[in-house]
């Protein structure tokens, strides 16, 4: 396939640890958009929450672990080469210099990562390097704040198809057909007080967080 005909995605998130909310909307978003690649992609340390207790490396292996063979999705670690905070608008602009500029590039976010938006840094920049797509994440409904308003304007778009005549500067919002209500804080939370987390995850994510004893125990 010509690198101009490629349409490629950007999951990031903590990752503390993934789960099969991120993996299966994952595939699903890949679906809906018909990206080539989608990179998921750990962030070291997260500008807007607390520093988890499982290292960069350690989560980025739980998430290769996790991807495993899935088509079209990369574990990409390429936060953890970097100094100091982690801050999407970097990785976007690397990601537009290796894809060059006619590809449409998209950034997708959970509909509780978006309510914070305004507090992003150079937010604005982000819709010069990418589109949003916007995904519905069960137990988070809210009406947009109005900086959330004020910031998108009229870049509101309803299909895939507009979305992807342009490289980036547009926004959609998605329901995506598995919602999940799993989140990385249950998980935490239930392998703290010593309870199952099977079917939350992955098997090979489940065995190797209980094998290596992660979040088992306070610091
Ligand atoms: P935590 O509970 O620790 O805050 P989390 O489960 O929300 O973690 P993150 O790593 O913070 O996971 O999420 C990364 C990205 O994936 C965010 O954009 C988030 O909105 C999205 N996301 C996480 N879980 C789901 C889910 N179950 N369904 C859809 N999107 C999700």
């Amino acid at each position: 396939m010509s690198r101009a005909s490629l349409k490629v995605g950007m999951l990031g998130g903590t990752f503390d640890p993934v789960h099969l909310g991120h993996l299966r909307s994952a595939v699903e978003v890949r679906e809906a958009l018909g990206l080539d690649w989608l990179h998921m992609i750990p962030a070291p340390q997260p500008p807007l929450r607390d520093t988890p207790q499982v290292s960069p490396e350690q989560r980025l292996a739980l998430l290769k672990k996790g991807i495993a063979d899935t088509p079209g999705i990369i574990a990409d670690g390429r936060e953890l080469r970097r100094e100091g905070p982690s801050y999407s608008v970097d990785t976007l602009a690397e990601l537009r210099t290796e894809y060059g500029e006619a590809v449409p590039l998209v950034m997708i976010i959970g509909f509780d990562a978006f309510l914070r938006l305004t507090q992003w840094r150079r937010v604005d920049d982000i819709f010069s390097l990418a589109h949003l797509v916007v995904i519905a994440r069960p137990g988070y409904q809210a009406p947009w704040p109005s900086a959330l308003k004020e910031l998108v304007g009229n870049r509101v778009v309803d299909k895939v198809s507009t979305l992807m005549q342009r490289p980036c500067g547009a926004l959609l919002s998605l329901s995506l057909p598995s919602m999940m209500a799993i989140s990385a804080t249950y998980i935490r939370e239930r392998l703290r007080a010593g309870e199952s987390v099977r079917y939350l995850l992955p098997e090979a994510v489940e065995q190797s967080i209980l094998q290596q004893g992660f979040y088992q125990t306070h610091e």
